[in-house]
């Protein structure tokens, strides 16, 4: 089984958990059906080099911890040692190997490599959403090899993703934020086709804004964006979908915890002033939007919000979020992690495990990861 177990360490122990209890329900339903479970994951960057502070014993040691029994760690990823010590396994056990990415063979998705992770086991269980949009040995290539099928979580991702996207409850409102337009310029558009709204916060409003002619002080923006941000309101003109930008943000000089901060429309942001939040009056008028959604899909921060108080806007449009009748989606790596600051994770109807893979999902492409899988519908 591929899990995400790429969690943040700290002085050789497991920080933040959620992405291993997140496939603990996998794990507990196939060993109930009495697998032999073998494990893999990759840990940070290490780049086809064998790097000891990525060695995944401390996840071995907390998924343990979580399951109740014994997580035996090997320090191969493939090979004679591994082999045998798959064949000597029972019905129940856990195994788990060393980092994927110890390999070079990963991330080239090398087909010999591939063929060696798959050689030792009968079946394929994918749950590592959060690398599927990745065709990696362990992701895709494994499945050219071996039978390969969706985890319980791919399938709650897979489910969850996609009924805005099939089965869209309207007024369906989606929130971009976040730092750049050039990372979501696909998922915008498509979200031009599909959205009744398109709430746009972050510092990605300020490129819009920019385009928009405001000159914007200090403030991000993506410069040589500027033309794509004008395509797009010019698209969204004609698409049945209102793009919303902020009408105030919150300005600073200086990006530190409690600086000195005012609140300013666009059009008087000037000197050495910087647009990091949203403005109160943007988050009424967002506030708006969402109360009245039946449905709300959200990706990306809509300020700086690791420097409070400039979390301000994020936290507001996640209680209205929270508080409304709307089904609601979040994905990014970063919303999540600020929801899960401001305690409001618990408040979204699901939150998407995946970063670049949840995105690339709303564009609409076929993820490598998911391709492969025989039960992928
Ligand atoms: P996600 O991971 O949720 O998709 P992104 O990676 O696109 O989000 O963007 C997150 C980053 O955007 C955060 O580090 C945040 O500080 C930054 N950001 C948000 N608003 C602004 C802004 N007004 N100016 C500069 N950076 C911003
Ligand atoms: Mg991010």
């Amino acid at each position: 089984m591929r899990a995400d177990f790429n969690v943040p360490l700290e002085e050789g122990k497991v920080r933040d958990d959620a992405r291993i209890r997140a496939v603990v329900p996998t794990i507990e339903n196939l060993l109930s059906r009495g697998a032999a479970l073998v494990l893999a994951s990759h840990l940070g960057r290490p780049k086809g080099e064998a790097v000891p502070g990525l060695k995944m014993d401390p996840v071995a040691d907390r998924l343990g911890e979580l399951l109740g029994k014994p997580v035996r760690k090997l320090d191969r990823v493939f090979g004679p040692e591994v082999s045998k010590a798959v064949d000597e396994m029972k019905s129940g056990e856990i195994l788990l190997l060393e980092n994927l990415r110890f390999e070079k063979g990963e991330e080239s998705n090398d087909r010999d490599f591939a063929r060696q992770l798959a050689e030792p086991v009968d079946l394929f269980v994918s749950d590592a959403f959060g690398t599927a949009h990745r065709a990696h040995a362990s992701t895709a290539g494994v499945a050219e090899f071996i039978p390969a099928v969706a985890g319980l979580l791919m399938k709650k991702e897979i489910e969850e993703l996609s009924r805005c996207l099939e089965n869209p409850q309207r007024p369906l409102t989606a929130i971009l934020g976040g730092a750049k337009v050039s990372d979501k310029i696909n998922v915008m558009r498509r979200f031009l086709q599909l959205t009744d709204h398109l709430l746009v916060g972050g510092g990605m409003a300020n490129t819009f804004l920019a385009a928009r002619g405001y000159s914007l002080g200090q403030s991000f923006y993506e410069q040589d964006l500027l033309e794509t941000a004008q395509s797009i309101i010019n698209e969204s003109e004609k698409s049945g979908c209102r793009l919303i930008l902020p009408d105030d943000l919150v300005v600073t000089r200086e990006l530190k915890p409690g600086s000195e901060s005012e609140v300013m429309a666009p059009q008087d942001i000037s000197g050495d002033w910087k647009a990091v939040d949203i403005g109160p009056e943007t988050v009424k008028s967002f506030g708006r939007y969402i109360s009245t959604s039946a449905m709300i899909i959200w990706n990306g921060p809509l300020g700086v919000f690791e420097t409070p108080p400039f979390d301000e806007g994020t936290r507001l449009t996640a209680r209205e979020v929270a508080s409304s009748n709307a089904y609601s989606v979040v994905g990014g790596g970063d919303l999540v992690a600020a929801l899960e600051a401001l305690d409001l994770a618990g408040k979204v109807d699901f939150i998407s495990t995946g970063g670049g893979a949840t995105l690339e999902f709303w564009e609409g492409k076929e993820l490598p990861g998911i391709k492969v899988l025989q039960d992928k519908t």
